[in-house]
C-alpha cells in the first residue's frame, strides 16, 4: 500500500512520522475521512472546507489545499479499491520538544483502505459522558479521539454499534462518529450546530435533501421518538432499531426510508456536492 506522507507517495510500511510529533504527543491534528468510488472522493471540496476549519480552529497552519488534492489523487491513483475509505491526517508535526508547536512544519498523512461494510440498521446507547458544547474542540474534527473511543467501547459492551452523547445543558448532541436524527409526529429534526455537535457533510446534505429542522432536543426525546437515525460518511442514512433497549417500531420507518431513498439518488447523481 502507497500513502503520502510530506510531499511524496511512500511504501506505507517504510513511512515514518517523528515519535515527537505533536500528532502522536498531544493530539494535536485534525483529520477528515472521505468515502470513495472507483477512484473518485465524495463531497472532496466539503472534506477540504472542513479540514481547514478544523485547522484554524486548532490554531494549526491553514493545509495547503493544492498539496492536500494531489496527495488525494496520488493515493487513489496508486491504490484502486472499488469502494474506499480516504483518510487525510493534518498534524502540528515534528517539535524537538514534544510539547511546543513553535516554528514546527505540520505533518500531512493521506491513506486509503477499503471502506468497511455497514449495516443498514442499529441498536444505540445513550452514554453518561456529555460533550462540551463551548469547549475550545467543539464542532472540529480534531484528533483528539479518546472520548469517542471511550464511548463506543461503552456502546459495543452494551450490544450496540453505536453511542449519543447529550451536551452539558442536557439536549441531544451527536453519535461518536456520526450525526443523529429523530422524527417527531411526521416531521424530521437535528440537533442544531450549537449544540456542539459536528458540522457532519452527511448531516448537512440530509438536512439539504430531507427539509429536516435543525432544533434543540432534549436528550430525552430518545424516549419518544418514533424514529431515529444516523448519518455519516461511511453510514450515509442509519436507521436505528433500539435506544438505551426501547425497541422502535418497523425499521426503517417511514421517513427514515424516504431519507435514505433521497441520500442514495441524490449523491450518484451529484458526486461533489457542494
Ligand atoms: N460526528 C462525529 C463526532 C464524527 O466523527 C463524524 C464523522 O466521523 C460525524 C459526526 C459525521 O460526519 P460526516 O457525515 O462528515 O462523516
Amino acid at each position: 500500500m502507497k500513502i503520502w506522507l510530506d510531499g511524496e507517495l511512500r511504501d506505507a510500511e517504510g513511512a515514518r512520522v517523528s515519535v515527537l510529533d505533536h500528532g502522536l504527543t498531544v493530539g494535536d491534528g485534525v483529520f477528515e475521512t472521505l468515502r470513495t468510488v472507483d477512484g473518485r472522493a465524495f463531497a472532496l471540496t466539503r472534506h477540504l472546507d472542513r479540514l481547514t476549519a478544523s485547522a484554524r480552529g486548532l490554531g494549526l497552519p491553514e493545509p495547503d489545499l493544492d498539496e492536500v488534492r494531489r496527495a488525494c489523487a496520488a493515493v487513489l491513483e496508486a491504490n484502486p479499491v472499488p469502494l474506499g475509505r480516504l483518510r487525510i491526517t493534518y498534524t502540528g508535526g515534528l517539535s524537538p520538544l514534544g510539547s511546543d508547536r513553535g516554528e514546527a512544519a505540520p505533518t500531512l498523512v493521506v491513506a486509503v483502505g477499503e471502506a468497511p461494510r455497514r449495516p443498514d440498521t442499529t441498536a444505540v446507547v445513550t452514554v453518561p459522558w456529555t460533550r462540551n458544547e463551548r469547549g475550545a474542540l467543539a464542532g472540529l474534527k480534531s484528533t483528539s479521539y479518546g472520548e469517542n473511543v471511550v464511548a463506543l467501547a461503552r456502546a459495543r459492551a452494551e450490544g450496540a454499534s453505536e453511542a449519543l452523547f447529550g451536551n452539558t445543558v442536557g439536549q441531544l448532541c451527536e453519535g461518536t462518529g456520526s450525526n443523529v436524527f429523530v422524527a417527531l409526529d411526521g416531521v424530521l429534526h437535528t440537533p442544531p450546530l450549537s449544540s456542539g455537535c459536528l458540522a457532519g457533510i452527511t448531516r448537512a446534505l440530509a438536512v439539504e435533501w430531507t427539509g429536516a429542522k435543525e432544533t434543540d432536543l432534549p436528550l430525552d426525546v430518545l424516549e419518544r421518538a418514533d424514529e431515529v437515525f444516523l448519518t455519516s460518511t461511511l453510514r450515509d442514512v442509519q436507521a436505528v432499531t433500539r435506544v438505551d433497549g426501547r425497541q422502535l417500531g418497523d425499521t426503517p420507518g417511514p421517513l427514515t426510508a424516504e431519507a435514505m431513498r433521497v441520500f442514495a439518488e441524490r449523491a450518484a447523481a451529484d458526486f461533489d456536492p457542494r
